[in-house]
């Protein structure tokens, strides 16, 4: 049976949520534009989400963190992008790069990554290196057993050797952590398969420029390049070879949060928008009046319910390892990325020029809605993926 009804603890967890974004998020929200590539409100807002414990959400408190589970993860995610999706989205990306690590990491190695990404003290962030120049999402097919990374790791002595380039990293130059996808032999494919945490400041680990995108401009994007990075051996996830298994698990984990930041987006413009159009007069009476609009608002309620659902349901999967779990992940993440995408934009439409104008909060979430289709598996290949399943 599913319950998706959030005990007391949990609905204490959403509260914070929201009341930090709407506190601490929210007065910043039309000035992080401008902030894109100095990141001075985002560094505010970070510090904030450090010491209310949001960066360590997910992590035992055996390391320093709040041991949430995966519903209470969903709800805090979700009122964090009611106010504002590119803020879920880097909190969650420091998330998704502490998944590989509490998948797989040994004791010692929780202990030395997991603490300082918890940290309360200062914001932590973990970024996770996926991307490559001439593969995005080829690198998340299954089908392709990583065959297509060129990132290549090679050993000496009790040291392992990184050199490649990754491109788009959330939080990349800023984060305290790498953890990157890498091969030994890509003719090896899945065999080669390897996850190797990163720390800031090691020789050879630099920075493209800043990228410039449509919408959420709170995210970091940048190139990273490994040029003979050297690290310890003990910077390695589980083993060579596991590489293809534990991106498979942590993929399909952090394909919820982006469900559930696509939920979040989508309510917060539905709800502005509804207020608008219950008191713009047109044609003599209110817009929500006019049965067409009506009947979009009814609509877009449907959808963000039924995509909030999907994202529980695949979460409730992934706790339980259902053996469908990567199915309903990957329903969940296409349906909720999609429903945000029309929800946004009919939300501009109903508005008129005003939903069109930066003067209102309503055109940004439809830019930032965009790029949750795209990255953590672009829909069309997980629609790919969900129909070879059936
Ligand atoms: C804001 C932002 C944050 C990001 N965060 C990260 C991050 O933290 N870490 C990281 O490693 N990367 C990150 N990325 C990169 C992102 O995950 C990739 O860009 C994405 O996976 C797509 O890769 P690509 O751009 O190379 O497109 P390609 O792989 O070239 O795909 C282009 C298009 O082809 C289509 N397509 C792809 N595969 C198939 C298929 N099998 N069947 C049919 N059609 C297909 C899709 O329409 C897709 O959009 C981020 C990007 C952005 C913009």
């Amino acid at each position: 049976m599913y319950s998706f009804e959030l005990s007391e603890e949990k609905k204490q967890y959403q509260e914070l949520a929201k009341k930090f974004a709407e506190n601490e998020v929210k007065p910043f929200n039309e000035k992080f534009d401008d902030d894109w590539n100095s990141h001075v409100y985002m560094s505010i807002v970070l510090k904030k989400a450090a010491e209310l414990g949001f960066m360590g959400l997910p992590v035992d408190p055996k390391y320093g963190g709040s041991g949430a589970d995966g519903m209470t993860i969903m709800a805090v995610l979700e009122e964090l992008a009611a106010v504002n999706g590119g803020v879920a989205c880097v909190i969650g990306d420091t998330w998704f790069a502490q998944t590989p690590i509490v998948i797989a990491a040994n004791e010692e190695q929780r202990e030395r990554f997991l603490r300082p990404l918890a940290s309360r003290e200062e914001a932590n962030l973990g970024c996770i290196c996926m991307t490559e120049p001439a593969s995005g999402a080829d690198i998340e097919d299954p089908r392709m057993k990583l065959r297509t990374v060129k990132t290549v790791v090679t050993e000496e002595a009790d040291h392992f050797i990184i050199n490649g380039v990754k491109m788009w990293p959330s939080n990349a130059g800023i984060a305290s952590h790498y953890v990157v996808i890498a091969t030994t032999d890509p003719k090896q494919e899945e065999k080669g398969s390897c996850i190797i945490v990163v720390e800031e400041g090691t020789p050879g680990l630099t920075f493209g420029k800043i990228e410039r995108k449509m919408g959420m401009p709170e995210d970091q994007n940048r190139e990273v390049v490994f040029n003979n990075v050297r690290v310890p051996k003990t910077n390695l996830l589980g083993k060579i070879g596991d590489g293809q298994r534990i991106l498979q698990t942590t993929v399909a984990y952090n394909r919820l949060g982006a469900g559930m930041i696509s939920v979040g987006m989508a309510r917060g413009a539905f709800e502005y928008a509804l207020q608008y159009c219950k008191s713009r007069v047109v044609g003599g009476k209110a817009l929500i009046k006019h049965s067409l609009i009506s009947a979009m608002f009814a609509d877009m309620a449907t959808k963000i319910d039924a995509a909030r659902l999907l994202v529980y349901r695949a979460s409730w999967a992934l706790k339980k390892r259902d053996p469908n779990r990567a199915r309903y992940s990957d329903m969940a993440k296409v349906y909720a990325t999609n429903a945000a995408m029309d929800v946004t934009s009919n939300c501009v439409q109903v508005m008129g020029s005003y939903g069109y104008s930066r003067e209102y909060p309503v055109e940004k979430y439809m830019r930032d809605a965009k790029i949750v289709q795209i990255y953590l598996g672009p829909n069309e290949l997980l629609q790919q993926l969900i129909g070879e399943s059936l």
